[in-house]
């Protein structure tokens, strides 16, 4: 009896397991698209947006990770070698990205930085020490995100020149349509006598410098270090300063310590968005909304 309960039991791993390979088996790559690895949530959408039926994109940090701490394994090395583009941040975000393209081997690879030519902002101190010399967050400003889709245009055209006027349509609209969300925000953003707002890690300094806003954080822009004992009581110093009424917090990170920064304050908690993840099941558009609207009120009551 023993024995067939073991066969049993050995006969439903395998079953399962091999379920399991084929449900987790690289998705069959359909000829007629182009096959595109980006490294997280922000970029995929841009690349949807761009690209759209001709794209098929597959995001290599997979979703509820944190992004600033990703290790590539094989398996992403894999897709890059089967990968037509590839796109990445650059700035320092993916410090993995270049050794992974050059281990995929990979020379019709078309590589995509989708920082290249943006008007950076440098990192200072330890950060700048430990990470690199620029800020990554660019996706998290609207007018990033704009400069990021059009070179996400450019290499999808410079990979697939046939359908290059496809893919720069497309970009148009899609940069167009932050333009608008941009020009709605900028006048309300600057009638703001409060500009000052506490996140949970430091991503927002783009977004800050598209709006004329001062951001304050819990963790720092790499999303390391929980605040000691000295810089948690000088958070709460400055939310009493500025009498801050609300604490933005991440789905991922350091949500804790916001709220209980918010609850030592007597602020709300809110939800902020930093694209790096799937969030809420919104796309890029709504939560860079949501965002925006989201500070705008709390700068407004204050
Ligand atoms: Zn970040």
């Amino acid at each position: 009896m023993k024995k067939i309960i073991s066969l049993l039991l050995i006969m439903s791993i395998s079953i399962s397991l091999a379920a399991c390979k084929e449900s987790s088996g690289e998705k069959e790559k359909d000829g007629s698209k182009i096959y595109v690895s980006v490294t997280f949530d922000a970029l995929a959408e841009f690349t949807k947006a761009v690209g759209q039926d001709k794209v098929e994109v597959a995001t290599i940090i997979p979703a509820g990770t944190e992004p600033h701490d990703f290790e590539p394994k094989a398996a992403d090395i894999a897709r890059l070698s089967d990968s037509e583009v590839f796109v990445y941040n650059g700035l320092g975000m993916e410090a993995w990205a270049e050794e992974t393209i050059a281990a995929a081997e990979n020379n019709s690879l078309t590589v995509v930085i989708a920082s290249e030519h943006a008007d950076t902002l440098k990192n200072s101190g330890e950060e700048a020490d430990e990470h690199g010399a620029y800020d990554p967050h660019l996706w998290l400003s609207i007018k990033g995100a704009q400069t990021q889709v059009r070179n996400i245009a450019d290499g999808l055209a410079s990979a697939d020149p046939e359908n290059k006027a496809f893919y720069e349509k497309n970009a148009d609209s899609y940069i167009a349509e932050l333009e608008t969300l941009f020009q709605e925000y900028k006048g309300k953003f600057d009638s703001l006598e409060n500009k000052n707002f506490v996140t949970g890690h430091a991503a927002f300094n783009y977004f800050c410098r598209d709006f004329g806003l001062v951001q304050n954080s819990v963790a720092d822009i790499f999303a390391e270090g929980e605040p000691g004992t000295k810089q948690l009581a000088d958070l709460v110093d400055y939310c009493r300063e500025n009498n801050v009424t609300t604490i933005f917090a991440e789905e991922t990170g350091n949500a804790d310590i916001s709220r209980t920064l918010a609850k030592e304050v007597g602020a709300d908690v809110q939800t902020i968005y930093t694209m790096e993840n799937p969030e809420d099941g919104k796309t890029y558009l709504e939560r860079m909304r949501d965002n925006c609207l989201n500070v705008y009120e709390s700068l407004s009551v204050q």
